[in-house]
C-alpha cells in the first residue's frame, strides 16, 4: 500500500505532525504498535511555559503554584501566580490528541508493529498476525527512544538515561523534586501528585548510575518518606537526548526518536508536539522556520552542560545541586531556565 505520508509511532510527537498535515489536506497514515494511545511511562509533568496553555482544561489532573524542592541540605519553595507545572494522564492525552487527528482526517492504524525499514518500504505485524508493507512519499519516525526509523537511517543513540516511575494510589498536596545526590547521584526523584494517584519516581542521566541501581535507590528513598513502592507496579524507560538532526531528506525524526528531550529534567512531551508540528510544517513548506526546533536544541545543550559538570565528581555533583537550590532560593533563576518550552510565537501555530 502507497501513502504520501507514514509516520511511525503515536505518541505525542507523531500525534501533533500527524493532525497538521492532514488539517493541510496531506494523506497521513498513523502506525502504532499499541493496542491503546498514550499508554506511556511518564510522570505525566508538562509545564506553564509549555503544555500547559495549549491544551483544555478538562486535561489537567493537578496545576501547582507551588514547587517543593529538596538537594541534600537545604529546601526551597518556588511560588508564581500561574501554575509552575500541572500533571495530566498520558491515556488522556493521547486521545485527545488522536480524537483530534482523526477528525483531520488521519488514518490511525492501532496494534501494528512495525518490524522492519528500508527506505521508505516499511513492514508491519497486523493484529492477526499477518505482514503488511507500505510505502510512502515521506516518512516520519515519531517511534520514541529506542527507534527504530532513527536505527534505519544509521544514527547512534548514546545520551540515553533511564527514567522509572510508579504510579500509585493515594492523593498528596504537594509537588516535589529531590535533588538528593546520595540516592540519584546527578539525576533527581520526583513525587507528581495526579487525581487520584501520585507518580514516584526517578531519573538520571548517562553514566549517573544503572537502571537496577537507581531502582533499588528509588525504593528505599521513597520508603524512607513512607511510601511502599514494593509490590507496586514498576514502569521504566529510557530517555533520549542524543540530538543529531530531524531532517534526512524524505525521513524526519521527530520527540524522542530525534533525541529531543531535556536530559537534565527528562521532559520530552512539549518537545516531541513542538518537533512534530516544525515537521509537519517542513514537509507543507520546505521554506518554513525551523526556529522552534532550534530553540530547543539550544537549551538542551545548556541542560548537557550541567549534566557534564554534575559528572565531574560526586563532591562537585552536590555542590552544584546546593547552587541550584540557592539559586531559585535568591531567584536568579527559575523553573523556566530549566524548561524545554521555547519562546511564544516560536511554537508553530
Ligand atoms: C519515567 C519517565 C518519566 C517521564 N516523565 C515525563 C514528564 O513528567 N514530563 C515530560 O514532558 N516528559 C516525561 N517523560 C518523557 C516523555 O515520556 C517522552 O519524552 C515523550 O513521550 C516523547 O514523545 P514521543 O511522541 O517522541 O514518543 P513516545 O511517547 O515514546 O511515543 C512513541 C510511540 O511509538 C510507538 N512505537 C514504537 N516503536 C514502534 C514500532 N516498531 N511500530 C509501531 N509503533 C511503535 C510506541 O508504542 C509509542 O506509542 C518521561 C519519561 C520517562 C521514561
Amino acid at each position: 500500500m502507497h501513502t504520501d505520508i507514514l509516520i511511525i509511532g503515536a505518541g505525542p510527537g507523531g500525534l501533533a505532525c500527524a493532525k497538521l498535515l492532514a488539517e493541510h489536506g496531506r494523506e497521513v497514515i498513523v502506525l502504532e504498535r499499541k493496542k491503546e494511545i498514550g499508554a506511556k511511562v511518564c510522570a505525566g509533568g508538562i509545564t506553564w511555559e509549555g503544555l500547559i496553555r495549549l491544551v483544555p482544561e478538562e486535561l489537567i489532573e493537578r496545576s501547582f503554584c507551588e514547587q517543593y524542592v529538596f538537594s541534600n541540605y537545604q529546601k526551597v519553595v518556588v511560588h508564581e501566580k500561574n501554575p509552575i507545572i500541572a500533571t495530566i494522564n498520558r491515556k488522556t492525552l493521547g486521545n485527545w490528541m488522536a480524537q483530534q487527528a482523526m477528525q483531520a482526517g488521519v488514518e490511525l492504524v492501532t496494534g501494528t508493529r512495525v518490524s522492519e525499514i528500508n527506505g521508505r518500504t516499511v513492514t508491519v505485524k497486523t493484529p492477526s498476525g499477518k505482514t503488511k508493507t507500505y510505502t510512502c512519499s515521506q516518512l516520519v519516525g515519531a517511534d520514541g527512544s529506542t527507534s527504530m526509523v532513527r536505527r534505519s537511517l544509521g544514527i547512534a543513540a548514546e545520551q540515553m538515561g533511564p527514567g522509572i516511575n510508579y504510579q500509585i494510589a493515594g492523593s498528596v498536596k504537594k509537588m516535589e523534586w529531590h535533588l538528593n545526590t546520595r540516592a540519584f547521584g546527578y539525576g533527581y526523584g520526583w513525587i507528581f501528585p495526579h487525581k487520584d494517584t501520585v507518580a514516584i519516581g526517578a531519573y538520571g542521566p548517562r553514566g549517573n548510575m544503572s537502571g537496577s541501581r537507581l531502582k533499588e535507590n528509588l525504593i528505599k528513598w521513597a520508603s524512607a518518606r513512607g511510601y511502599n513502592l514494593l509490590g507496586e507496579q514498576c514502569r521504566a524507560a529510557l530517555i533520549n537526548y542524543d540530538y543529531r538532526g530531524y531532517s534526512f531528506g524524505p525521513i524526519w525524526l521527530v520527540g524522542d526518536a530525534a533525541g529531543l528531550a531535556s536530559g537534565l529534567t527528562g521532559e520530552g512531551i512539549y518537545p516531541a508536539i513542538v518537533s512534530g508540528e516544525t515537521v509537519a510544517k517542513k514537509i507543507i513548506d520546505p521554506d518554513s522556520t525551523d526556529d522552534a526546533i532550534t530553540d530547543m536544541v539550544k537549551k538542551q545543550q545548556l541542560h548537557h552542560k550541567v549534566i557534564n559538570l554534575s559528572a565531574k565528581s560526586p563532591a562537585f555533583c552536590s555542590l552544584l545541586m546546593e547552587m541550584l537550590i540557592l539559586m531559585l532560593r535568591l531567584k536568579f533563576i527559575n523553573f523556566h531556565t530549566l524548561e524545554m518550552a521555547v519562546t511564544p510565537g516560536k511554537t508553530p501555530q
